[in-house]
Order: C-alpha cells, then sequence, then structure tokens
C-alpha cells in the first residue's frame, strides 16, 4: 500500500530543495555556456570576412601585376615590330643574294620574335581577367559577410541579453532555494559541485547511480526511494534521489515516499 502523503509536501525538505537547486544550478551553468559560446558564432563570420578581404587584396596585387607586365610586353613589341618593318625595308636595297638570304632568316626570325612577344601579351590579359573576376567575386563576399556579421552582431547580443536576464532570474531562484537550506547541506552541495564539475545531486535510476554509474547496495536504495533523509553515493558522494513513476508516467521526485521493505 502507498504511504500517504500530501503531495507537494515533501518527507525531506531539505532533499527536495536540493533536487530544486541542482536543477536550478544546471540550468545556470548551461545558459552561461550559452553564452560563452556565442562569441564564436560571430568568429566564423569574421574569419570568412578577413579571407575575403586577404583573397580580394591578393588579385588585385596581381591585376596592378598584369597591367606592369601587359604595358612592358606591348613595349617590347612594339620595339620588335620596328625592328622587323626595318629589316623588311632593307631587303629592297640588298644586291648581293647571300647578304640578301641571311637579311630573309633575320626578317623571320623578328618576326618570330613578335608572335612570341604577342602569345605572351595574351597570357597576360588572360590572368588579369581571372584576377579582374576574383576581385568582382571577393568584393561580393566582403560585402555580404559585412551585412551577414551586422545581423549576426545583432542576434548575439540579443541573445546574450535574453540569457543574461534569464540568468539573472534563475540566480534569484537559487537564491530563494539557498535560504532555506540548512548551511551544513548547502556547504556539502557546494563541495560537491566543486569536486563534480556541476553535477552534486543525480537520480538512482534502477539502483544504479547516474553521476558514476555504481550499482548501490540494495538496502541503501530502499533508504533513497523513501526519501526520508539525504544519502550520498558510497563511490561518487553524490546526493541521489529516487524518482518514482506517478499515474500515466514519470513525474515528481519520489520525496513522496512508496512502500518499501523497510515499511
Ligand atoms: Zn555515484
Amino acid at each position: 500500500m502507498l504511504r500517504t502523503v500530501q503531495k507537494g509536501v515533501p518527507v525531506n525538505d531539505q532533499l527536495q530543495l536540493l533536487i530544486a537547486l541542482q536543477k536550478v544550478d544546471t540550468t545556470i551553468l548551461a545558459a552561461i555556456r550559452q553564452v560563452e559560446v556565442l562569441p564564436a558564432r560571430l568568429g566564423n563570420h569574421e574569419s570568412a570576412f578577413r579571407n575575403a578581404e586577404s583573397e580580394c587584396s591578393r588579385a588585385e596585387r596581381v591585376l596592378a601585376d598584369s597591367a606592369e607586365k601587359k604595358r612592358g610586353k606591348e613595349r617590347e613589341i612594339s620595339e620588335a615590330k620596328d625592328r622587323s618593318a626595318k629589316l623588311k625595308a632593307r631587303t629592297s636595297e640588298i644586291k648581293k643574294s647571300t647578304e640578301y638570304q641571311a637579311n630573309l632568316a633575320e626578317v623571320e626570325r623578328a618576326e618570330a620574335g613578335v608572335s612570341n612577344l604577342e602569345a605572351a601579351l595574351a597570357l597576360i590579359l588572360a590572368d588579369a581577367e581571372t584576377a579582374r573576376q576574383t576581385v568582382a567575386a571577393q568584393k561580393a563576399r566582403i560585402e555580404q559577410e559585412q551585412s551577414a556579421l551586422v545581423i549576426v552582431r545583432q542576434e548575439i547580443a540579443a541573445e546574450a541579453a535574453s540569457k543574461n536576464d534569464e540568468i539573472k532570474r534563475l540566480k534569484s531562484e537559487r537564491k530563494k532555494i539557498v535560504q532555506q537550506l540548512e548551511s551544513e547541506v548547502n556547504n556539502q552541495y557546494m563541495n560537491l559541485m566543486r569536486m563534480h564539475r556541476g553535477v552534486a545531486v543525480t537520480e538512482a535510476k534502477d539502483a544504479v547511480c547516474q553521476g558514476c554509474n555504481l550499482h548501490i547496495p540494495p538496502q541503501l536504495y530502499v533508504e533513497i526511494k523513501s526519501g526520508y533523509a539525504i544519502e550520498t553515493c558510497p563511490e561518487c558522494r553524490r546526493i541521489l534521489y529516487h524518482i518514482r513513476l506517478e499515474g500515466n508516467g514519470l513525474s515528481a521526485v519520489s520525496v513522496v515516499s512508496e512502500p518499501t521493505a523497510a515499511d
């Protein structure tokens, strides 16, 4: 038979308070972690923005270099063409056949030289075009990332403000709970919080400590289930509680006692 304990009236109010305190602290810690990771979200956009900027300036340098190269190559082509034209002009004045042959060969070489220079110029122009396209694309990306940064900064600020409000509210909730805790119990809780990185109170589920997975000895489990006193795990020292099935499913922490072997 179930012990009839008025719902909401804990058998051990200190245990009940500890469970509530752990719940609040877990929520506070999660909210703090969420605030802590917010700037990282900004970091991703900032690095995308910086990448776009450096890609853009690299392409701009390539573009400037190719303009310089283009001018140089055009000068070379014009000089080579002049040379070729002069050689051709000389052809009609040459009378000796050997000299004529030699001049023809020189004209051919000069013309080949012009072709080579023109091919080199075409490559420079193609590189310049690629660089121009890169600059345009990266400028668009910079603009995009800049707008994204503005939006993300606003989102982060709003989210941080809302989380900080939540933390503030939870801290005042926490304060009210701590005020009702016996100082010795509070000390025990705080020591466990430090020792176990934020988890001092945990569930004993199916006779297993959910903090360290220790299989709880039967007699201790019976006591935990009764909820009469603050019981701790023999292994990790965490404070243990038991959730019992109520009606259609899991609910309220079982400080409302169940029939046990002790009854
Ligand atoms: Zn344990």
